[in-house]
């Protein structure tokens, strides 16, 4: 995934999650950079992702 505040390229195995710092339990992972919290991205959106850009590349070539 990549973080939305600086833009750096990182496994989400390698973001850090559950910080503890955050109030009402910390669910975003935390850039290993910058440490901006980064909303991690539910499977079901991450799957819907896939079948459009799929559907795209169908389409363009
Ligand atoms: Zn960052």
């Amino acid at each position: 995934m990549r973080c939305v505040f600086c833009g750096h390229e990182f496994e989400e195995s390698d973001g850090v999650t559950g910080c503890g710092a955050c109030p009402g339990g910390c669910h975003g992972i935390h850039c290993p950079k910058c440490g901006y919290k980064n909303i991690q991205e539910p499977v079901f959106l991450k799957r819907l992702k896939n079948m459009i850009t799929k559907r795209n590349k169908e389409q363009t070539s």
